[in-house]
């Protein structure tokens, strides 16, 4: 009797916490700053915010000085409120074909020159397999081009492909090679798809020397090309590789913190992150509108983390809160790497990550949080979620493969719970695609009530996880378990 009494009560004063906890943000919530916030970084004056774009100064710049007004401090280490990356845009050549053999291989048909700069003439081809740092160790490349095949065998996400073409050209150069060719042979991935979306100019993190080295990829569907350098028929190959342009672009991540208040737990960090860049200009749409604002996509989230630097710098959480915008995620991830590559704060005082990024929504009645269901602060999230009203849902399309598509996978691999914070939706449906990068995602057709629960709701949850007793964790047996283990210890 005397024992459910006592739960009772501690019940009683949990929900009495948490609803004190949900009053003092819906209290200091200022709607109208978001809104505007919201409204400037989707307007047209910032071109959609690409981030090769001159305009994509203005983002960044709008939001630094937010964040400062807000009280959040810069990051020793960084510019400021920049983390600065040395981003290069690498144009395709005007000239680009290949001949092995009796085969032709031409640009933007059967090949891809992604990066690296003109280079002509003969060369010896050898074959490095998957081209592993291991395929690469002791090899002799000396004016030789390597021919490896894509991705590596466990590894064939798009993001996993670029992410390893960069390790592989690197490896390349390093032991002399003058080119890689690595062959693309994944029949799932339909070849003329990414033809079109690669057969233009990329953005890549400038590696500098290594970045010279021409990078390119080959259809070679049926896996000819390594029975043709076994049997000698293509010992070497003929490039023209001609009118390559590579120009550099100052990218910049936001990056600033609030120092938690507890002695002891202040040193951890909970990381609240989103992609600011969107994908620019693009193709008018039937009412002749070409800027792709990006509100759904990331406006919303963006605003959400500054929303939670204005709530946490006057009512600091236990632990310090990490504010984090990425640029350059809708060119393949590249703010988030860059920063989990070169990490301002340790990565293993980052505890927890909760991301914000998402295509749109089709449920006003829930928040789809990518990734529950794996970490030890679901019920936390969930909590947060059900305060405003509404419900947390996971992926509900596991297939689309969502988790492995945005920022927060750069953490997740290196052991950071990092689940991803999204707009409701239930499924993939038309009502997404309708907005999911294109020019109609824009404020107007955002049902502002719905968005402001999510805003308060995230700060919510960013508390809870950031007052924890306990430090969250991966559950036992998910496929970050082991990478977590490996950056935190014991612990
Ligand atoms: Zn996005």
């Amino acid at each position: 009797m005397k024992k459910s009494l006592l739960g009772l009560s501690l019940l009683l004063s949990f929900t009495f916490v948490a609803e004190a906890q949900k009053k003092k943000i819906e209290k200091k919530f200022n709607e109208r700053d978001a809104i505007t916030d919201l409204t400037y970084l989707t307007s047209d004056e910032l071109k959609g915010r690409d981030p090769a774009s001159p305009e994509m100064a203005l983002a960044y710049d709008y939001i630094a000085l937010q964040l400062k007004e807000a009280g959040a401090k810069p990051v020793p280490g960084a510019d400021g409120y920049f983390q600065n990356i040395p981003f290069r845009l690498s144009s395709p050549p005007s000239t680009g074909k290949i001949t092995l053999g009796d085969s032709t291989y031409n640009q933007g048909e059967n090949l891809l020159v992604l990066d690296g700069e003109s280079l002509s003439g003969s060369y010896e081809l050898v074959d490095v397999g998957f081209g592993t740092p291991e395929d690469f160790e002791g090899k002799d490349l000396t004016g030789k081009i390597a021919v490896s095949s894509v991705g590596a065998p466990d590894k064939m996400s798009p993001a996993d492909l670029f992410a390893l073409g960069n390790e592989k050209t690197a490896n390349a150069k390093k032991q002399g090679a003058v080119a890689l060719i690595e062959r693309f042979n994944i029949p799932s991935i339909p070849w003329q798809l990414i033809a079109n979306y690669l057969n233009r100019a990329q953005m890549g993190i400038d590696k500098g020397e290594s970045s010279k080295l021409p990078y390119i990829w080959v259809k070679d569907l049926s896996n000819d090309l390594p029975k043709a350098i076994a049997t000698r028929s293509a010992k070497s190959a003929v490039l023209e590789i001609e009118g390559k342009s590579n120009t550099p672009v100052d990218g910049k991540n936001v990056i600033a913190w609030i120092e938690g208040t507890d002695k002891n737990l202040k040193d951890e960090y909970v990381m609240l992150s989103a992609h600011y860049d969107h994908v620019g200009i693009g193709r008018p749409d039937a009412e002749g509108d070409s800027i792709y604002n990006g509100a759904r996509d990331n406006a919303v989230g963006t605003v959400a983390v500054m929303n939670a630097a204005k709530f946490f710098a006057k009512n600091p959480p236990k632990r310090s809160v990490l504010l984090a915008l990425w640029t350059a995620e809708e060119k393949g991830l590249l703010g988030s790497r860059y920063f989990a590559e070169n990490p301002l704060i340790p990565l293993n005082q980052i505890i927890y990550n909760l991301n914000i990024d998402g295509a749109g929504y089709n449920d006003t009645s829930i928040i789809t949080v990518i990734g529950l269901g794996r970490t030890t602060a679901d019920d936390l999230v969930s909590e947060a979620v059900a305060d405003f009203g509404l419900k947390a849902i996971a992926d509900p399309a596991p297939e689309q493969g969502l988790y492995d598509r945005s920022d927060n996978v750069n953490f997740a691999k290196e052991g950071i719970p990092a689940p991803t914070f999204s707009l409701g939706f239930t499924a993939f449906d038309d009502e997404i695609n309708k907005y999911y990068h294109k020019a109609g995602d824009e404020v107007d057709s955002l049902d502002l009530d719905y968005v402001t629960l999510y805003w308060k709701s995230y700060i919510l949850a960013a508390q809870n996880i950031a007052n924890a007793a306990n430090q969250p964790m991966w559950v036992a047996g998910d496929k970050y378990e082991e990478a977590g283990k490996k950056l935190y210890g014991d612990k």
